[in-house]
């Protein structure tokens, strides 16, 4: 292994990290439940296509849903037992989703679905066939898009990859599944990485973890040792929000920047989550596809907060009982999926957990951040802090008013969503609000000029 030089980003700031809450106990795994509902659209891309009707006998990991195109991935039965109704379930960004109900058979013992054989010679293993492997368990990432990892795998032959970076810096407060599978299971994460590395063909492979999790980067950098034939360093990074942004790791572990509009691998890089390579190593050595993760349950209203191996469509309310519920006397004013910075509040303690739910935050009334959108008092603050270096008090006054075509000029779409510029804003104007809402109306101006153009 050699030393890493380190380049830092402008921009960021340090908020307060919340992370002993949850980082310093076991992870305990929630005991089976008679019904989970599993969301068909978990990935980035097309969500995909029912294989099952109801009435179906289903073992665990047996597959539920084939993927709809490329950028799809398959879903399986997180348990055993009989397919239910497909239904429609409130999803974890505010909308209403479908989901496939499984009745569970009730037996703690849980038989697999053995058609996913385990390639334990997976040195030997052509590189198409351990992508297939990726594939057909419906990996994706794990730490916030889920983006399928597949495709990831896929650069065209113009755009070749010569870096794998692994995502272990967890920079969002509160959050620590990431820190707490890096301690307890450093060489499956990196057996993932090694095949991810053998699909790519790449020689170097980075890991960047933040420099709070000593014992997670000890344990990483021991296991490292003879593990692939790329060369594998493990980084430790800088403590500041967002390190772990796609761009910002790219650019902290290699000096590559990563324009607006570009890809990682425009710049040689494929990036996966520490959890994706834990995943990666299940589905080759094990014949596992991916039905569980471990989410962190946090908050100072949470009776138990930690870590949990929870199942794809377990329900939120079924997680927090699992996490002893809430506290007497708590006065619960909003609960997350994924950290305080960059995650959703949800509405409905029915949403499933899936694929990307990294994190389950729980937050009392009184620590809930305000923002009141107040005037812009010019302060230049959120231009300071911001990772993309975007001109957000322009951006903010030009979304406010709904100059969406002002905002494309100046770079709305290269927006992280990191939340920094509402953060450290003195007026609390909901900056980051803005820019979603933007986003999201001048993507669907897109998709119709798009669907126009093809006559749709
Ligand atoms: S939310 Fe967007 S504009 Fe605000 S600091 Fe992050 S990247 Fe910059
Ligand atoms: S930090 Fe807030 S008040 Fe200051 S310039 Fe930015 S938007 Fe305006």
């Amino acid at each position: 292994m050699t030393a890493a030089k380190i380049f830092r980003f402008k921009g960021g700031f340090h908020p307060e990290d919340h992370k002993k809450l949850s980082s310093e106990h076991e992870v305990k795994t929630l005991g089976l439940l008679p019904r989970y509902t599993v969301l068909l659209r978990q990935n980035v891309g097309a969500p995909p296509e029912v294989c099952v009707t109801k009435g179906d006998h289903v073992k665990k990991g047996s597959c539920i849903a084939q993927p709809a195109s490329f950028v799809s991935v398959p879903l399986h039965s997180p348990v055993a037992g009989t397919v239910g109704d497909l239904l429609t379930v409130p999803g974890p960004n505010g909308s209403p989703v479908e989901a496939v109900e499984i009745l569970s058979d009730g037996e703690d013992m849980q038989e697999w679905d053995d058609r996913l054989e385990p390639i334990l010679d997976w040195r030997d293993t052509p590189a198409n066939v351990l992508k297939k492997r990726i594939l057909d368990a419906g990996i994706t990432g794990m730490g916030g898009a889920a983006f399928p990892t597949h495709v990831k795998l896929s650069p065209p032959p113009e755009k070749p990859v010569d870096t794998l970076i692994l995502n272990g810096a967890e920079c969002e407060p509160y959050l620590t599944s990431d820190d707490v599978l890096m301690r307890s299971h450093a060489r499956a994460i990196l057996t993932g990485a090694a095949i991810a590395a053998k699909v790519l063909g790449v020689t170097e492979i980075f890991v960047g973890i933040e420099d709070n999790k000593k014992e997670a980067f000890n344990a990483m950098e021991q296991a490292a040792w003879g593990i692939s034939s790329a060369a594998v360093t493990v980084v430790p990074l800088p403590v500041k929000y967002p390190q772990g942004g796609e761009k910002q790791l790219i650019y902290a572990l290699t000096g590559r920047k990563v324009i607006v509009g570009a890809l990682p691998m425009d710049v040689g890089c494929a990036v996966l989550n520490v959890g994706s390579c834990y995943a990666i190593w299940d589905a080759v050595l094990n014949g596992h596809p991916l039905v569980e993760r471990i989410t962190t349950v946090t908050g100072t209203p949470v009776v138990h907060p930690g870590n949990y191996r929870i199942l794809m469509g377990t329900p939120l309310s079924a997680a927090l009982e699992g996490a002893g519920g809430i506290r007497e006397n708590s006065d619960v004013g909003k609960i997350i999926f994924g950290g305080p910075m960059m995650g959703f509040a949800q509405y409905s303690l029915e949403v499933p957990v899936s694929k990307n739910t990294s994190g389950i935050l729980l937050l009392e009334r009184s620590e809930v951040a305000q923002f009141y959108g107040g005037p812009c008092l010019s302060c230049g603050r959120c231009v300071e802090h911001c990772p993309m270096q975007l001109p957000v008090s322009t951006l903010s006054k030009a979304c406010e008013s709904e100059r969406y075509d002002l905002a494309k000029e100046n770079h709305v779409l290269a927006c992280l969503e990191c939340g920094v510029c509402s953060s450290v804003c003195p007026a609390r104007r909901p900056n980051v609000q803005h820019f979603r809402k933007a986003k999201a109306e001048l993507k669907e101006l897109l998709q119709k000029e798009k669907n126009k153009k093809v006559g749709k």
